[in-house]
């Protein structure tokens, strides 16, 4: 009898999530192909200059480390406490994941999976029956062409998919328009976007950890260029803002949640601070023109002009890959960012994989991680 082939995995996207998984696959003994439409870690580079609130202990895993170390010295790697920047963290540990001998060869940068299909089966009875994903890719250069593979990982995250700012996950009016000039997401507001937000003012929206993290900044700026000034708005009641787990594991991000709140209470370092506030209308006058941002704070209309506008209100997974599969599709697999809520940890991904992995390989036993040492 012919033996049979092994399944070829498709990974989109090369976050924390998709090499992890590509590294699983070939330590399966599965031959992989990465599409990353930009960098590796592209992402985590758009926000590369904040510090992750995990230490690089819980952002790696086993195996990520053990391919490293075939290649080079434990001394060349963080240690497992070390908290590090985004970029530090790309730089060190996923980037030599991706030139790593065990992923080198699997890699396609440059390379983005514009949609995914599945042509139907010849005997609609019979399940094994399975054609192979087509996917649709396009190269650096612009042309096209398909690819097939058995398996498809989708750790396409959301980041470049922001949520919208108005009332009811809605955009206001005006914001479709007002897009291109909005920014969203952690801005570098004390680094590559200063010279932007000095001076100016400023309407924040969001009550997550990003748009702690960017008040926390505006403030410090503030500091530096008094005629810095920052209006948050947040949807919620809270008196402070952000949430504050009992006994947070995470210092970092407590030590966030602690200053981002007393800011808020406070109102100083020339910010106001206005929450139950919904959002109708952003409008852009024109390129540096400014906004109008109006909307109704505890019912009472409100208004405000402004320079600039930061949208910290999070991202969400575009559906659009996969767009004609069913949503239990066979061997389609969501996972990482895309697959989880705000608080997702990269360390929430690995526990995705190996669950994937598991339900792939048919042996819900099988755990690559489960020994460090190995
Ligand atoms: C400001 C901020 C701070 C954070 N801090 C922490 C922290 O301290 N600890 C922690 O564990 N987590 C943290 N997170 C969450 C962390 O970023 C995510 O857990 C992690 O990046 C998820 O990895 P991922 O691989 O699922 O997705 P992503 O990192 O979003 O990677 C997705 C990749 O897919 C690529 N891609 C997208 N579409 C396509 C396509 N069509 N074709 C090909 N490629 C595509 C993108 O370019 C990108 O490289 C933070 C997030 C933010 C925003």
């Amino acid at each position: 009898m012919a033996k049979a082939e092994p399944l070829r995995v498709a990974v989109l996207g090369a976050g924390p999530v998709g090499l992890e998984a590509a590294l699983y696959a070939r330590a399966c003994g599965l031959p992989v192909a990465v599409y990353e439409r930009g960098q590796v870690g592209d992402h985590l580079l758009r926000w590369g200059h904040a510090r992750l609130f995990t230490p690089f202990g819980w952002n790696a895993s086993p195996l990520g480390l053990r391919a490293l170390l075939r290649e080079r010295p434990a001394r060349d790697l963080p240690a497992e406490a070390d908290i590090l920047t985004g970029r530090q963290f790309r730089d060190a540990y996923l980037v030599r994941l991706a030139e790593s001998e065990a992923l080198l060869e699997s890699m396609h940068l440059g390379w983005e999976v514009l949609h995914v299909g599945r042509p139907a089966a010849a005997k609609k009875a019979d399940p094994d029956d399975r054609r192979p994903f087509r996917l649709l890719v396009r190269g650096p250069n612009g042309a096209e062409r398909i690819d097939q593979a058995d398996v498809v990982l989708d750790c396409t995250g959301t980041y470049a998919t922001p949520n919208r700012l108005g009332d009811g996950g809605i955009p206001a009016v005006g914001e479709r328009a007002a897009r291109p000039h909005l920014s969203f997401g952690l801005e570098d507001v004390l680094g590559d976007r200063k010279d932007h937000y000095a001076g100016r003012s400023v309407v924040l929206v969001g009550d997550g950890y990003t748009a702690g993290a960017t008040i926390c900044a505006l403030a410090a700026l503030a500091e530096d260029h008094p005629a810095t000034w920052a209006f948050w708005l947040t949807r919620g009641p809270r008196g402070q803002p952000l949430p504050r787990l009992p006994n947070d594991p995470l210092k970092e991000r407590d030590r966030l949640a602690a200053k981002a709140n007393s800011l808020a209470t406070r109102c100083d370092g020339n910010l106001e601070f206005h929450p139950q506030t919904l959002i109708d209308e952003v409008v852009c006058h024109g390129p540096d023109k400014g906004f109008r941002v109006a909307g109704r704070t505890n019912g009472k209309p409100v208004a405000w002009e402004v320079e600039r506008v930061i949208g910290a209100v999070g991202s969400r997974p575009d559906p659009s890959l996969g767009l004609g599969l069913r949503a239990d599709e066979p061997g389609y697999f969501v996972l990482g960012a895309k697959a989880g809520g705000p608080a997702f940890l990269m360390r929430d991904g690995l526990d995705q994989i190996r669950k994937a992995f598991a339900a792939i390989l048919g042996n819900p036993r099988v755990d690559l991680y489960a020994n460090k040492a190995a």
